[in-house]
């Protein structure tokens, strides 16, 4: 969670970005503004409603809203009796005014239940992050079902998604004030069909934390993180859940951040509710929680609630601090590899967020989250002459050129580089009519398909690896490297010839590794292969001799 910041400081650096005259404000009007209310005849896209909700026209919304009218008048009235900037005269009350009508513009969403204690969310962050889970991590036209871990008194994350995206939530929350403020702000937008909001027990951090602050000790702490805790209400007939999100309560409780002014304009932290703002470990300890029950819900075949979950489920936080984000980054690259893992940040300067996603399913080889970035040796060009012995007389075609490069990288696969044991496997084009002009082979580790990355990844790392985390991988009979392993190297051959580069074959590697493990051994590959195809030397004219050996005693 992001209080002080995203609250006040978000819609601020809206509100800034506008700046504080309406001349200004003119100048960076959206070039379709007056196109803001739900009148069009096609309803706008989440891409369009981000792009107009990102630099929102007050002129606009003060025409249509008197609450933003009035909000927004004290303000610019302060900002000039203060002679400060617009931003630093931004109250709770503006904040509101220009929720509500950012709402019920591009949304029609009404959000009269916010008590001034509560945080009031701003909404491009918010939406995007709902847009991009809809768009980015799922593929489904079907309706989608989710969780949402800590409603918040404005429920704000269900009410998009179901808005929007028509998407079935279920929420929780600990804080019964906040739920029941949720639930009413569900029910006076009509979407109690859509969405449940669900009192849950505190997690096993926060009820072991509170029994530490509250001595003597009345019962012991339960285990189970955050997302044990929904499950653990679920209603019975609930589908699995496609995806999870949450925005978490940000601060420590010990770091004493949520009550102290904010560094450098000694502005009051945003109005939050202490469940709101604190969580054992800030919100690192909170999406580790969420990790570990991921993990352990799906461990146990037999878990009754493991059905809430299915193999796809995205698990997914909102982040408030980039090193937050490196954090658990770090340990879930080392855990699920990188196939498994999103990332995405939102918001300019100061007022960036960051997003995470992770799931268990099993990886594709060539995924395109486990792709190694581009680099010069991918691709590189053969030519014919390279190939042809210079003493032999035989015409050497450019089919048998292609083929011959085939054979160079099947016997350095052969050859054990570096110790890996390599195979090399031509796959079929995926149209007929490219044979001459392409061949495609795939070059992969020969292994046994028990080994889980895990065990190699973390090494040296291992001591970093929080305790609870390494436990819940106990008893996990999946692994989380794909098919064909740590990696995959995708190798194009293809005939140039005839784009005028006489005797000239592009060779194109496309690497995709899935663990530490795994990018070893792609460098290996990726740093041989043009000199093992390139050289004449006689390795190749062995090989070639034998094979013409065997084909005289076969003939
Ligand atoms: N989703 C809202 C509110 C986020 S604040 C928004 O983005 O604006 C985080 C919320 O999580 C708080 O309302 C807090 O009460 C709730 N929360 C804290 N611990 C929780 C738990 N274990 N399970 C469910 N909700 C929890």
């Amino acid at each position: 969670m992001e209080w002080e910041a995203s609250q006040q400081e978000q819609q601020k650096d809206e509100s800034e970005s506008f700046g504080a005259s309406s001349s200004d404000n003119r100048k960076r009007r959206h070039p379709n503004s007056t196109d803001i209310s739900t009148t069009r005849s096609q309803p706008l896209t989440s891409c369009e409603i981000l792009e107009r909700i990102e630099t929102p026209n007050f002129e606009e919304l003060a025409r249509q809203y008197p609450a933003f009218r009035e909000a927004w008048k004290d303000t610019r009235q302060q900002q000039i009796q203060k002679h400060a900037t617009f931003s630093a005269c931004v109250t709770q009350n503006f904040t509101i005014a220009l929720t509500r009508a950012l709402l019920q513009t591009y949304f029609s969403l009404k959000l009269p239940y916010l008590e001034e204690q509560h945080l009031c969310p701003p909404i491009p962050n918010r939406f995007f992050y709902v847009h991009w889970i809809h768009t980015q991590l799922l593929n489904s036209s079907n309706q989608i079902f989710g969780l949402d871990i800590g409603a918040g008194a404005s429920c704000i994350y269900p009410l998009l998604a179901s808005r929007h995206f028509r998407s079935r939530m279920v929420t929780t929350e600990v804080d019964t004030q906040a739920s029941r403020l949720a639930r009413s702000n569900v029910q006076a937008n009509h979407l109690s069909t859509f969405i449940q909001v669900l009192d849950v027990e505190p997690s096993y951090s926060q009820q072991r934390a509170s029994a530490n602050d509250e001595s003597p000790q009345t019962t012991s702490p339960r285990p189970g993180g955050p997302l044990q805790r929904a499950v653990e209400v679920l209603p019975a007939t609930a589908s699995p859940l496609q995806f999870v999100m949450t925005n978490p309560p940000f601060y420590d409780p010990h770091s004493n951040e949520h009550v102290t002014a904010r560094v450098g304009d000694g502005r009051a932290r945003t109005n939050m509710t202490v469940s709101e703002g604190t969580y054992p470990g800030g919100e690192v300890g909170f999406v580790l929680d969420i990790l570990r029950d991921s993990l352990l819900l799906t461990t146990n075949k037999d878990n009754s609630q493991r059905s809430y979950l299915s193999d796809t489920t995205w698990y997914s936080s909102m982040l408030g601090k980039k090193t937050s984000l490196v954090k658990i980054q770090k340990i879930l690259l080392h855990l699920l590899g990188p196939a498994h893992v999103k990332t995405v940040e939102y918001g300019p300067g100061h007022y960036t967020r960051w997003f995470v996603a992770w799931t268990l399913e099993q990886p594709i080889a060539a995924a395109p989250n486990a792709k190694c970035p581009p680099h010069e040796k991918d691709t590189f060009d053969v030519s014919l002459a390279t190939l042809k012995e210079q003493e032999s007389n035989t015409v050497f075609s450019a089919a048998d050129a292609m083929r011959e490069i085939v054979n160079r990288m099947v016997a350095f696969c052969e050859s054990t580089p570096g110790g890996w044991d390599l195979m090399a496997q031509v796959v079929p084009n995926e149209q007929d009519d490219e044979a001459d002009e392409l061949i495609t082979l795939h070059i992969q580790e020969t292994m046994p398909q028990a080994i889980t990355n895990f065990v190699d990844e973390t090494q040296g790392d291992i001591e970093r690896m929080p305790a609870n985390i390494l436990d819940a991988l106990q008893g996990r009979d999946n692994n989380f490297l794909p098919q064909e392993g740590h990696f995959l190297v995708q190798v194009h051959v293809r005939n140039r010839c005839k784009d005028g580069n006489l005797n000239c074959f592009q060779i194109q590697l496309s690497l995709f590794k899935h663990s530490a493990r795994g990018g070893k051994a792609v460098e290996k590959i990726r740093n041989s292969l043009e000199g093992e195809i390139c050289r004449t030397n006689r390795k190749w004219r062995k090989i070639r001799e034998r094979e013409q050996q065997q084909e005289q005693q076969h003939g």
